[in-house]
Protein backbone atom coordinates (compact mmCIF):
# COMPACT_ATOMS: atom_id res chain seq x y z
CA UNK A 1 0.00 0.00 0.00
CA UNK A 2 1.42 3.86 -1.05
CA UNK A 3 2.50 6.22 2.01
CA UNK A 4 0.63 8.66 2.98
CA UNK A 5 3.83 11.09 2.53
CA UNK A 6 4.11 10.03 -0.62
CA UNK A 7 0.67 10.97 -1.91
CA UNK A 8 1.27 14.13 -0.04
CA UNK A 9 4.31 14.98 -1.98
CA UNK A 10 2.98 14.02 -4.85
CA UNK A 11 -0.80 15.77 -4.54
CA UNK A 12 0.36 18.19 -1.86
CA UNK A 13 -0.97 17.74 1.90
CA UNK A 14 -3.92 19.80 1.82
CA UNK A 15 -5.31 18.15 -0.96
CA UNK A 16 -4.88 14.32 0.78
CA UNK A 17 -7.23 13.08 3.40
CA UNK A 18 -6.93 10.01 5.52
CA UNK A 19 -10.14 7.81 6.54
CA UNK A 20 -12.51 9.58 4.09
CA UNK A 21 -16.00 8.78 4.93
CA UNK A 22 -17.68 7.87 1.86
CA UNK A 23 -21.05 8.92 2.56
CA UNK A 24 -19.99 12.65 2.86
CA UNK A 25 -19.06 11.82 -1.48
CA UNK A 26 -21.91 10.24 -2.48
CA UNK A 27 -25.57 11.32 -3.39
CA UNK A 28 -26.75 8.03 -1.56
CA UNK A 29 -25.18 9.15 1.48
CA UNK A 30 -23.71 5.44 2.03
CA UNK A 31 -20.42 3.97 2.06
CA UNK A 32 -17.78 3.42 5.15
CA UNK A 33 -13.94 5.38 5.07
CA UNK A 34 -11.92 5.49 1.77
CA UNK A 35 -8.10 4.92 3.42
CA UNK A 36 -7.05 7.51 1.52
CA UNK A 37 -9.18 10.79 -0.79
CA UNK A 38 -6.89 12.71 -2.90
CA UNK A 39 -8.63 15.76 -4.72
CA UNK A 40 -6.53 16.63 -7.89
CA UNK A 41 -7.35 19.27 -10.96
CA UNK A 42 -3.69 18.46 -12.36
CA UNK A 43 -3.13 16.17 -15.13
CA UNK A 44 0.57 15.54 -14.33
CA UNK A 45 -0.59 14.99 -10.63
CA UNK A 46 -2.92 13.05 -11.58
CA UNK A 47 -0.11 10.87 -13.84
CA UNK A 48 1.84 10.78 -10.50
CA UNK A 49 -0.75 9.52 -8.71
CA UNK A 50 -1.64 6.52 -11.25
CA UNK A 51 1.74 5.69 -11.61
CA UNK A 52 2.75 5.29 -8.20
CA UNK A 53 -0.32 3.60 -7.02
CA UNK A 54 0.44 1.06 -9.50
CA UNK A 55 3.95 0.92 -8.94
CA UNK A 56 2.87 -0.10 -4.95
CA UNK A 57 -0.11 -2.32 -5.78
CA UNK A 58 -2.36 -0.07 -4.30
CA UNK A 59 -5.91 -0.30 -5.70
CA UNK A 60 -6.93 3.10 -6.62
CA UNK A 61 -10.67 4.53 -7.42
CA UNK A 62 -11.70 7.57 -10.11
CA UNK A 63 -14.51 9.62 -8.19
CA UNK A 64 -16.77 12.28 -9.97
CA UNK A 65 -19.79 13.19 -7.71
CA UNK A 66 -20.65 9.73 -6.64
CA UNK A 67 -23.90 9.93 -7.93
CA UNK A 68 -23.82 6.35 -9.28
CA UNK A 69 -21.92 4.76 -6.54
CA UNK A 70 -22.69 2.38 -3.81
CA UNK A 71 -19.56 2.00 -1.55
CA UNK A 72 -19.56 -0.78 1.39
CA UNK A 73 -20.15 -0.04 4.62
CA UNK A 74 -16.51 -0.97 5.44
CA UNK A 75 -15.06 1.24 2.81
CA UNK A 76 -12.44 1.18 0.10
CA UNK A 77 -8.99 -0.04 0.72
CA UNK A 78 -7.20 2.31 -1.37
CA UNK A 79 -7.23 5.79 -2.91
CA UNK A 80 -10.52 7.20 -3.86
CA UNK A 81 -9.01 10.23 -6.47
CA UNK A 82 -11.23 12.90 -7.23
CA UNK A 83 -11.36 14.62 -10.32
CA UNK A 84 -13.82 17.33 -9.24
CA UNK A 85 -10.72 19.75 -9.73
CA UNK A 86 -10.49 19.52 -13.55
CA UNK A 87 -13.62 22.38 -13.52
CA UNK A 88 -13.10 24.49 -16.73
CA UNK A 89 -15.73 25.30 -19.38
CA UNK A 90 -14.69 27.23 -22.32
CA UNK A 91 -16.55 27.64 -25.49
CA UNK A 92 -14.95 27.70 -29.31
CA UNK A 93 -15.60 31.46 -31.06
CA UNK A 94 -15.46 29.72 -34.30
CA UNK A 95 -18.04 27.54 -35.69
CA UNK A 96 -17.85 23.90 -36.55
CA UNK A 97 -17.76 23.01 -40.45
CA UNK A 98 -21.28 21.93 -39.62
CA UNK A 99 -22.16 25.63 -38.14
CA UNK A 100 -22.15 24.31 -34.50
CA UNK A 101 -20.53 25.50 -31.56
CA UNK A 102 -17.75 23.61 -29.84
CA UNK A 103 -17.77 23.55 -25.59
CA UNK A 104 -14.50 22.51 -24.14
CA UNK A 105 -15.02 20.98 -20.51
CA UNK A 106 -13.40 19.32 -17.86
CA UNK A 107 -14.21 16.01 -16.54
CA UNK A 108 -14.96 17.26 -12.97
CA UNK A 109 -17.54 20.45 -14.55
CA UNK A 110 -20.76 19.45 -12.77
CA UNK A 111 -23.74 18.73 -15.60
CA UNK A 112 -25.95 20.89 -14.36
CA UNK A 113 -23.24 23.78 -14.33
CA UNK A 114 -22.15 23.08 -18.07
CA UNK A 115 -26.09 23.03 -19.23
CA UNK A 116 -26.77 26.16 -17.89
CA UNK A 117 -23.54 27.44 -19.85
CA UNK A 118 -24.53 26.27 -22.64
CA UNK A 119 -27.96 28.05 -22.40
CA UNK A 120 -26.74 30.90 -21.56
CA UNK A 121 -24.51 31.10 -24.90
CA UNK A 122 -28.07 30.44 -26.72
CA UNK A 123 -27.03 26.77 -27.73
CA UNK A 124 -29.15 23.54 -27.86
CA UNK A 125 -28.88 20.03 -26.92
CA UNK A 126 -27.66 19.71 -23.60
CA UNK A 127 -31.03 20.59 -22.04
CA UNK A 128 -31.53 16.73 -21.17
CA UNK A 129 -28.57 17.01 -18.89
CA UNK A 130 -29.26 19.70 -16.90
CA UNK A 131 -30.86 17.64 -14.03
CA UNK A 132 -28.51 14.50 -14.19
CA UNK A 133 -26.45 15.44 -11.19
CA UNK A 134 -23.23 13.71 -12.06
CA UNK A 135 -20.35 15.28 -13.40
CA UNK A 136 -18.85 15.00 -17.20
CA UNK A 137 -16.09 12.51 -16.11
CA UNK A 138 -19.13 10.31 -14.74
CA UNK A 139 -21.20 10.98 -17.66
CA UNK A 140 -19.11 9.84 -20.73
CA UNK A 141 -18.13 7.13 -18.99
CA UNK A 142 -21.45 6.00 -18.38
CA UNK A 143 -23.35 7.98 -21.68
CA UNK A 144 -25.92 8.87 -19.29
CA UNK A 145 -28.50 9.95 -20.84
CA UNK A 146 -32.78 11.32 -20.00
CA UNK A 147 -35.66 12.76 -21.74
CA UNK A 148 -34.47 11.14 -25.02
CA UNK A 149 -30.69 12.54 -25.25
CA UNK A 150 -27.83 11.08 -24.44
CA UNK A 151 -24.23 12.02 -24.23
CA UNK A 152 -23.55 9.95 -27.06
CA UNK A 153 -25.56 12.39 -29.04
CA UNK A 154 -23.44 15.59 -28.86
CA UNK A 155 -19.64 14.55 -27.72
CA UNK A 156 -17.21 15.06 -30.17
CA UNK A 157 -14.32 13.65 -28.34
CA UNK A 158 -12.96 12.88 -25.77
CA UNK A 159 -9.14 13.55 -23.39
CA UNK A 160 -8.35 10.59 -21.78
CA UNK A 161 -5.39 9.58 -19.33
CA UNK A 162 -4.35 5.52 -19.73
CA UNK A 163 -3.01 3.60 -16.64
CA UNK A 164 0.73 4.28 -17.61
CA UNK A 165 -0.23 8.43 -17.21
CA UNK A 166 -0.26 8.91 -20.94
CA UNK A 167 -2.49 11.15 -22.60
CA UNK A 168 -4.36 10.67 -25.90
CA UNK A 169 -7.42 12.02 -27.71
CA UNK A 170 -10.60 9.65 -28.71
CA UNK A 171 -13.05 10.30 -30.87
CA UNK A 172 -16.98 9.41 -30.05
CA UNK A 173 -16.66 6.87 -32.41
CA UNK A 174 -13.66 5.51 -30.80
CA UNK A 175 -15.55 5.44 -27.50
CA UNK A 176 -18.14 3.13 -28.02
CA UNK A 177 -21.18 4.78 -26.95
CA UNK A 178 -24.47 2.67 -25.96
CA UNK A 179 -26.92 2.39 -23.34
CA UNK A 180 -25.31 3.07 -20.12
CA UNK A 181 -21.97 1.62 -21.75
CA UNK A 182 -18.28 3.34 -22.59
CA UNK A 183 -14.92 2.02 -22.94
CA UNK A 184 -13.83 3.69 -20.61
CA UNK A 185 -13.80 1.54 -18.16
CA UNK A 186 -12.71 -1.49 -20.79
CA UNK A 187 -9.89 0.39 -21.69
CA UNK A 188 -9.19 1.59 -18.26
CA UNK A 189 -9.02 5.29 -19.09
CA UNK A 190 -9.50 7.92 -17.19
CA UNK A 191 -11.63 11.26 -18.50
CA UNK A 192 -9.84 14.26 -18.25
CA UNK A 193 -11.79 16.52 -20.70
CA UNK A 194 -14.34 16.39 -23.66
CA UNK A 195 -15.46 18.68 -26.38
CA UNK A 196 -19.44 18.94 -26.74
CA UNK A 197 -21.17 19.81 -30.22
CA UNK A 198 -24.55 22.15 -30.15
CA UNK A 199 -26.94 24.44 -32.64
CA UNK A 200 -27.66 27.81 -32.19
CA UNK A 201 -31.06 27.60 -30.38
CA UNK A 202 -33.05 30.40 -28.14
CA UNK A 203 -31.75 30.95 -24.81
CA UNK A 204 -35.62 31.68 -23.62
CA UNK A 205 -36.78 28.46 -24.80
CA UNK A 206 -33.34 26.43 -24.12
CA UNK A 207 -33.89 27.75 -20.39
CA UNK A 208 -37.65 27.13 -20.44
CA UNK A 209 -37.22 23.24 -21.25
CA UNK A 210 -34.70 23.01 -18.83
CA UNK A 211 -37.11 24.63 -16.43
CA UNK A 212 -39.84 22.13 -17.26
CA UNK A 213 -37.57 18.39 -17.44
CA UNK A 214 -36.45 19.92 -13.77
CA UNK A 215 -40.04 19.88 -12.57
CA UNK A 216 -40.75 16.43 -14.12
CA UNK A 217 -37.85 14.93 -12.37
CA UNK A 218 -39.27 16.69 -9.01
CA UNK A 219 -42.25 15.46 -9.46
CA UNK A 220 -41.50 12.42 -10.47
CA UNK A 221 -38.61 11.31 -8.69
CA UNK A 222 -37.45 11.09 -4.92
CA UNK A 223 -35.10 14.13 -4.85
CA UNK A 224 -35.46 14.94 -1.16
CA UNK A 225 -33.97 11.37 -0.19
CA UNK A 226 -30.37 10.02 -0.69
CA UNK A 227 -30.05 7.94 -3.91
CA UNK A 228 -27.94 6.96 -6.50
CA UNK A 229 -31.07 7.52 -9.25
CA UNK A 230 -32.34 4.38 -11.30
CA UNK A 231 -30.95 1.73 -9.54
CA UNK A 232 -31.57 -0.71 -11.81
CA UNK A 233 -31.00 -0.86 -15.71
CA UNK A 234 -33.68 -0.71 -17.94
CA UNK A 235 -34.46 -4.42 -19.21
CA UNK A 236 -35.10 -4.47 -22.81
CA UNK A 237 -38.52 -4.39 -23.33
CA UNK A 238 -39.63 -3.48 -19.95
CA UNK A 239 -39.47 -0.29 -17.00
CA UNK A 240 -37.54 -1.65 -14.03
CA UNK A 241 -39.60 0.99 -12.37
CA UNK A 242 -42.78 -0.68 -13.51
CA UNK A 243 -41.85 -4.44 -12.86
CA UNK A 244 -40.90 -3.25 -9.91
CA UNK A 245 -44.30 -1.78 -8.84
CA UNK A 246 -46.35 -4.59 -10.49
CA UNK A 247 -44.22 -7.27 -7.84
CA UNK A 248 -45.90 -5.54 -5.02
CA UNK A 249 -42.26 -4.00 -4.36
CA UNK A 250 -43.46 -0.26 -3.70
CA UNK A 251 -42.10 0.71 -0.29
CA UNK A 252 -39.99 -2.43 0.75
CA UNK A 253 -38.01 -1.51 3.17
CA UNK A 254 -34.89 -2.38 4.78
CA UNK A 255 -33.54 -0.27 8.03
CA UNK A 256 -33.40 2.76 6.67
CA UNK A 257 -33.30 1.99 3.11
CA UNK A 258 -36.27 1.59 0.91
CA UNK A 259 -37.99 0.94 -2.37
CA UNK A 260 -38.93 4.80 -3.36
CA UNK A 261 -43.24 5.53 -2.99
CA UNK A 262 -42.76 8.30 -5.47
CA UNK A 263 -40.79 6.28 -8.27
CA UNK A 264 -40.13 2.42 -7.96
CA UNK A 265 -37.04 2.11 -10.32
CA UNK A 266 -35.42 4.46 -6.96
CA UNK A 267 -33.95 2.56 -4.33
CA UNK A 268 -33.73 5.49 -1.69
CA UNK A 269 -31.77 5.76 2.02
CA UNK A 270 -34.50 7.61 3.81
CA UNK A 271 -32.08 8.04 7.26
CA UNK A 272 -29.32 6.19 8.14
CA UNK A 273 -29.63 3.67 5.52
CA UNK A 274 -26.07 1.17 5.53
CA UNK A 275 -25.02 -0.69 2.16
CA UNK A 276 -26.27 -3.72 3.92
CA UNK A 277 -29.96 -2.47 3.95
CA UNK A 278 -29.52 -1.52 0.34
CA UNK A 279 -28.32 -4.25 -0.98
CA UNK A 280 -30.57 -6.42 0.97
CA UNK A 281 -33.30 -4.31 -0.91
CA UNK A 282 -31.53 -4.99 -4.31
CA UNK A 283 -31.04 -8.46 -3.79
CA UNK A 284 -35.22 -9.06 -2.17
CA UNK A 285 -36.20 -6.57 -5.89
CA UNK A 286 -34.32 -9.01 -8.09
CA UNK A 287 -35.29 -12.14 -6.53
CA UNK A 288 -38.72 -11.07 -6.62
CA UNK A 289 -39.00 -9.86 -9.85
CA UNK A 290 -37.40 -12.32 -11.80
CA UNK A 291 -39.51 -14.75 -9.54
CA UNK A 292 -42.58 -13.03 -11.44
CA UNK A 293 -41.79 -12.20 -14.76
CA UNK A 294 -38.42 -13.97 -15.34
CA UNK A 295 -36.71 -10.55 -16.03
CA UNK A 296 -33.44 -10.31 -14.50
CA UNK A 297 -32.51 -6.49 -12.77
CA UNK A 298 -29.11 -5.40 -13.89
CA UNK A 299 -27.69 -2.86 -11.40
CA UNK A 300 -27.17 0.71 -13.07
CA UNK A 301 -25.66 1.67 -10.12
CA UNK A 302 -21.52 0.75 -9.36
CA UNK A 303 -21.01 -1.24 -6.28
CA UNK A 304 -17.53 -0.24 -4.89
CA UNK A 305 -15.82 -1.88 -2.20
C1 LIG B 1 -31.31 11.78 -8.33
C2 LIG B 1 -30.49 11.16 -9.44
C3 LIG B 1 -30.95 11.23 -10.76
C4 LIG B 1 -30.21 10.66 -11.79
N1 LIG B 1 -30.69 10.75 -13.07
C5 LIG B 1 -29.97 10.22 -14.08
C6 LIG B 1 -30.44 10.30 -15.43
O1 LIG B 1 -31.48 10.88 -15.71
N2 LIG B 1 -29.68 9.74 -16.39
C7 LIG B 1 -28.51 9.09 -16.13
O2 LIG B 1 -27.86 8.60 -17.07
N3 LIG B 1 -28.05 8.99 -14.87
C8 LIG B 1 -28.74 9.52 -13.84
N4 LIG B 1 -28.26 9.42 -12.56
C9 LIG B 1 -27.02 8.66 -12.30
C10 LIG B 1 -25.72 9.49 -12.34
O3 LIG B 1 -25.96 10.85 -12.06
C11 LIG B 1 -25.02 9.34 -13.68
O4 LIG B 1 -24.65 7.99 -13.93
C12 LIG B 1 -23.76 10.21 -13.76
O5 LIG B 1 -23.29 10.22 -15.09
C13 LIG B 1 -22.63 9.75 -12.85
O6 LIG B 1 -21.64 10.77 -12.80
P1 LIG B 1 -20.71 10.97 -11.51
O7 LIG B 1 -19.76 12.05 -11.83
O8 LIG B 1 -21.53 11.15 -10.29
O9 LIG B 1 -19.95 9.57 -11.49
P2 LIG B 1 -19.56 8.68 -10.24
O10 LIG B 1 -20.81 8.16 -9.59
O11 LIG B 1 -18.59 9.39 -9.37
O12 LIG B 1 -18.85 7.48 -10.99
C14 LIG B 1 -19.58 6.61 -11.84
C15 LIG B 1 -18.58 5.74 -12.61
O13 LIG B 1 -17.87 6.57 -13.52
C16 LIG B 1 -16.45 6.49 -13.26
N5 LIG B 1 -15.89 7.82 -13.49
C17 LIG B 1 -16.29 9.01 -12.97
N6 LIG B 1 -15.55 10.02 -13.46
C18 LIG B 1 -14.64 9.45 -14.30
C19 LIG B 1 -13.59 9.96 -15.10
N7 LIG B 1 -13.31 11.26 -15.16
N8 LIG B 1 -12.85 9.09 -15.82
C20 LIG B 1 -13.11 7.76 -15.79
N9 LIG B 1 -14.09 7.22 -15.06
C21 LIG B 1 -14.85 8.06 -14.32
C22 LIG B 1 -16.31 6.06 -11.83
O14 LIG B 1 -15.06 5.41 -11.60
C23 LIG B 1 -17.51 5.12 -11.70
O15 LIG B 1 -17.21 3.84 -12.20
C24 LIG B 1 -28.98 10.00 -11.50
C25 LIG B 1 -28.51 9.96 -10.19
C26 LIG B 1 -29.26 10.53 -9.16
C27 LIG B 1 -28.71 10.50 -7.75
Amino acid sequence: MIQYEKLQEIAGAEHVHRDEPMSSHTTFRIGGPADYYVETGDEQTLAGLVCACRRTDTPFFILGNGSNLLVADEGYRGVMISLRGFDEISFVEEKTSDGKTLMKAGSGVLLSKAAMQAAGKGLTGFEFAGGIPGTLGGAVTMNAGAYGGEIKDVIVSVRVMDMEGQIRELSAQELDLSYRHSVIQEQELIVLSADFAFKDGDTEQIQEKMRELNAQRREKQPLEYGSAGSTFKRPEGYFAGKLIQDAGLKGYRCGDVMVSEKHSGFVVNVGKGTCHDAMQVIEHVQKAVYEQFGVELELEVKRLG
